[in-house]
């Protein structure tokens, strides 16, 4: 690995090297701003009047985003997210959390080796603060490429070297570089997380996960095996949230965040999306969609949702809005480990979903009209008593005997054991025996509707 020329590094805080301004290095095709990204994100914390970043040891985390196989659309999730939102970790606008000092080839201000100089030094050691990868694509088998040429890389040794002199670096090669190193490793999206459709049948990348290229026994810096967010592509909430909490708990400010047997964040994926998902309750009444575009559950169009593990129905696809179910789609569990062959052909009912759907098909049988009767008589005030004085759809004539029955049982019922609400018992009369005015006016017809009223009267 070529050395960077000292006075291309700028100045050295102590041992550890300070990113200095990039003022005066050749080559910073594209930087206009002539800055950093930690120079931004210090200058912006600066403009908000803090004097130290943070409340806790971190002042400052580095993290770097490394692509493989992928798509960018864990990048376009993350750069969706709302709580937090990206900005929010990198502005330092969340009390106690340090800066994060974002490294990313598509937000990233320096280009070229510029971009590369901050990677070469924390592998060396030599940043002034710890580090995090994120890595978003499943990571592919180099081995297979011809010309040398990597299926995913990023900048080329040595740095500033005239291009003859230099060889292109694989992501993979960086992630092998830099895992060990780092405070944390995060696979971000299913490419990620558990190899996803790169990694599908067929294969011709050799394309794996990240756990799957760094093996059992790693460990980063922390002692944290690879933390894993899938989701294909995964809610960009789920990345800032686990950044957040697992910032917060190195800070000492929150507790200590629980990951499950496969590294997820366990209270993003502890739930299936069926458990939240708002057409549950159709499954329970036993109806289901035969159309996309039906409202019903969609589990014999080809939802997976009773058996995957994601959060999208909680969290939409971004600020609570869209995601799946939430829009008309069937779960195809991009979030899960197998995705996309486990889970396909897509769009057909799941062989696991026959047992469960019939059985609340004919639970739904019985269910459904109980509750439709007990639904049309919470739908009544209780002055309606003979009619409802409604002029749309709902029937205004005479309360047929059946439905004084059922009332009469379903009350004893609702009470049963219980107080009903009013002042009608003895020990809650007013002691005075003050009788309230509509009771005085009308007696025990006070809570009836006045035409009804008068038609009693009449017939009294
Ligand atoms: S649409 Fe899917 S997740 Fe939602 S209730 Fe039906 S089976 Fe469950
Ligand atoms: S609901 Fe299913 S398809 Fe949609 S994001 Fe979650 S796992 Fe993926």
């Amino acid at each position: 690995m070529g050395e960077i020329p000292e006075k291309q590094v700028g100045e050295a805080g102590s041992h550890k090297q300070h990113i200095s301004s990039t003022a005066g290095l050749p080559d910073q095709v594209g930087n206009v701003a002539r800055r950093t990204m930690e120079e931004l994100a210090e200058d912006i914390v600066a403009s908000q009047g803090k004097s130290k970043f943070s409340l806790g040891p971190l002042e400052k985390v580095y993290v770097f985003w490394l692509a493989g196989m992928s798509c960018d659309g864990c990048t376009v999730s993350v750069s969706g997210a709302t709580e937090p939102a990206l900005e929010d970790l990198l502005t330092g606008s969340i009390p106690g959390i340090p800066l994060v000092v974002l490294h990313h080839y598509v937000l990233q201000l320096e280009a070229g080796d510029h971009y590369m100089r901050t990677l070469e030094l924390a592998e060396q050691g030599k940043l002034d603060g710890p580090y995090v990868i994120t890595y978003e694509g499943s990571i592919p088998d180099e081995n297979l490429t011809l010309g040398g040429e990597p299926f995913a890389g990023e900048g080329s040794f040595p740095l500033f070297a005239p291009s003859e002199e230099r060889r292109r670096i694989s992501t993979a090669e960086w992630i092998k570089r830099l895992a060990p190193g780092a405070a944390a490793t995060i696979a971000i999206g299913t490419c990620a997380t558990w190899g996803g459709i790169p990694a599908a049948y067929g294969n011709v990348t050799g394309s794996m996960s990240v756990m799957d290229w760094l093996g059992k026994d790693y460990r980063s810096a922390l002692g944290l095996p690879v933390i894993n967010i899938p989701g294909c592509a995964p809610v960009g909430d789920n990345f800032t949230d686990a950044v957040q909490a697992i910032l917060l708990f190195l800070q000492g400010l929150g507790p200590l965040p629980e990951f499950d047997e496969l590294g997820r964040p366990a209270w993003q994926f502890g739930d299936t999306v069926h458990r939240k998902c708002g057409r549950a309750g159709y499954y329970e009444e036993g109806t289901f969609a035969t159309e996309y575009g039906d409202k019903e559950c969609l589990v014999e169009v080809g939802c997976w949702g009773p058996v995957v593990q994601c959060n999208i129905t909680e969290k939409g696809a971004i600020s609570h809005m869209g995601g799946c179910m939430n829009a008309g789609g069937p779960c195809i569990g991009c979030t899960m480990p197998g995705f996309p062959d486990k889970f396909a052909p897509f769009y057909k009912a799941p062989p696991g979903s026959t047992i469960s759907s019939n059985a609340s098909r004919l639970m739904g049988a019985i269910v459904r009209p109980l509750r439709r009767i007990s639904q049309r008589e919470r739908n009544r005030e209780i002055r309606w008593h003979d009619t409802v004085p409604s002029g749309w759809a709902m029937e205004q004539g005479d309360t047929s005997i059946t439905h004084k029955i059922l009332e009469f049982f379903y009350e004893r019922m609702q009470f049963l054991g219980s107080n009903r609400p009013g002042r009608d018992l003895h020990e809650e009369k007013y002691p005075t025996g003050y009788r309230s005015l509509p009771k005085q006016l009308y007696g025990e017809n006070y809570q009836v509707l006045p035409e009804e009223r008068e038609k009693k009267a009449k017939h009294r």
